[in-house]
Formats: structure tokens, sequence, C-alpha cells
């Protein structure tokens, strides 16, 4: 069940933290994956080690927030392994502070990789996804772009905006095989998150019916559903994933 033989993924912000974990499960569901990120030392480095255990992966450098990027790094893609069928939208930053003092660059920072990121990353696999007319594209939000967080305008902004792509890009892209879908982790054990404060983390913790930090391993899980044949009646969603954080 929930197999990926004969796919070809591409996963941006492989190179750590939850895009690694979904890196690593998709492989080990037999898809051949596509490490993406800015610094190519650190993707190959994940991509050496996946075909040292026999899976089939490649790293390719780029920056998602530039659109000639991507689709580059698409194309290059399927030079490699002739098809792309997976596309995660993982990779994203965060420029935290109030929106009295943000600088507008912060802003931009954070909606041009987080959000505009996705839309190259869709808009530079759409033509070879219709054309095979199967496709599967998740696109990894936040809580936070549900409900907000003090602090986080342009994050918050930048992941409740995947959720809108989310449902526009599947509804033009149904009729083609496509389905996109949107993750949207609560607190997940990574760089990202271990910069918090224990202050933070205790308050987070505390709102966490199950009274733990997440695992990336378990975003990946839900992923690798999303990316299979399987899940071929699911489009348009999101999922929380979050320890009970954000219950709807
Ligand atoms: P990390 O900070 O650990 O990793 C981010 C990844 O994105 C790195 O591989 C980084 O590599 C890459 N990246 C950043 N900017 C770019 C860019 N412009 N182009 C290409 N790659 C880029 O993040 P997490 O693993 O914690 O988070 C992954 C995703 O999950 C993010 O979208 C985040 O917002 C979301 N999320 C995380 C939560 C958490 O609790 N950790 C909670 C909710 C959502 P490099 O810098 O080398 O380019």
């Amino acid at each position: 069940m929930f197999q990926l033989e004969n796919k070809t993924a591409i996963i941006t912000g492989a190179s750590r933290g939850i895009g690694k974990a979904i890196t690593r499960q998709l492989a080990k569901s037999g898809a051949k994956v596509v490490c993406v990120s800015r610094h190519i030392e650190d993707i190959e480095k994940v991509a050496n080690e996946l075909r040292s255990d026999g899976f089939s992966a490649i790293a390719i450098a780029g920056d998602i927030s530039d659109h000639e990027s991507f689709a580059n790094l698409v194309k290059k893609s399927i030079d490699e392994f002739n098809s792309v069928d997976i596309l995660v939208n993982n990779a994203g930053i965060t420029r935290d502070g109030l929106i009295m003092r943000m600088p507008e660059k912060d802003w931009d920072s954070v909606i041009e990789t987080n959000l505009k990121g996705a839309f190259n990353g869709i808009k530079a696999v759409t033509r070879p996804m219709m054309k095979q007319r199967f496709g599967r594209i998740i696109n990894i939000s936040s809580v936070v772009g549900i409900t907000g967080n003090a602090g986080q305008s342009n994050y918050s902004a930048s992941k409740a905006g995947l959720i809108g792509l989310t449902k526009a890009s599947a509804k033009e892209l149904a009729s083609r095989g496509i389905t996109v879908n949107c993750v949207a982790p609560g607190y997940i054990e990574t760089d990202m998150t271990s910069q918090l404060s224990d202050d933070v983390k205790n308050t987070l913790l505390k709102q966490i019916p199950l009274g733990r930090i997440g695992q990336g391993e378990e975003v990946a899980y839900l992923v690798q559903y999303l990316c299979s044949n399987e899940a071929g009646y699911i489009t348009g969603q999101t999922f929380t994933i979050d320890g009970g954080m954000v219950m709807s």
C-alpha cells in the first residue's frame, strides 16, 4: 500500500528537518527523489546517504523564490528521471517580528520564498504533469496559516496563502488527474523550531493535547499517503498534523 515505484518526486528544502524526512520516506516507498535546496553540499550529502542505502536520489541546487531557477531544476529532474510525478513544496523560512517593527525586506523574503516559491514550482510542473495526466502536489503550510500568530504576520500570511493556492490549483488541475493538497504541521522538532526560547516551547507544549512535539517522520507518512495512487480521490484539502493543537 501507498507505494511510489516508478514515480519521480521533487522535494524542496530536502537538506534538513521535515523536508529531509519526507525525502527519505518517499525514497523508501520506491520513488526516485530529487533533493532541492540552495546549498549543493547539504543536499549532496542527503542524496549520497540515500544512494548508499540503495535508493535512487539526485541533488539539484536551486532557489525556489526564483522563477527561472525552479523551472531549470524541474527540467534537469525530467532530463535525469524522464518524468516528474510528485512535487513537495516544503522549503520555507521565517523572519519573525511585530508588524510595526518588521522591515519590508523581511515581509518580502518570506512571501517570495514560502508563497511565490510554491507558485513557481506548481507552474513549472504543470505542463509535464498535464501531459502524463498524473500528478501529486503537496504544499507544506502551517497551523499558523489557519490560526494566525502574533509576531509572524509575514509567515502566517504566506502559509494562509498556500491554502488558497492549493484550492485554486486543485480546481484548475483536477480534470488532468493532478491532485493538490496542503499539509499544515504544528510544532515539529527541526532546526527552525530549535531557535525558539524555552518559554515559547513550554507555552506551545501546553497547547498540544497529545503533550509532545512532533517528528518530521510523522509528517512524512502523511505526505507519502497523499502522494500515493490510493489518495487519488482527495484534492484541495488541508490536513493539520499537530498533536491536536488546532481542531476544526
Ligand atoms: P528548516 O529550516 O529546518 O529547513 C528549511 C529547508 O528549506 C532547508 O532545506 C533550506 O535549505 C530550504 N530552503 C530555504 N529557503 C530556500 C530557498 N529559497 N530555496 C530552496 N530551498 C530553501 O525547516 P523545517 O524543516 O522546520 O520546515 C519545513 C517546512 O515546514 C517549512 O515550510 C516550514 O514553514 C514548515 N513548518 C515547519 C514547522 C516546524 O515546527 N518545524 C511547523 C509548521 C510548518 P537552504 O537554506 O540550504 O536553502
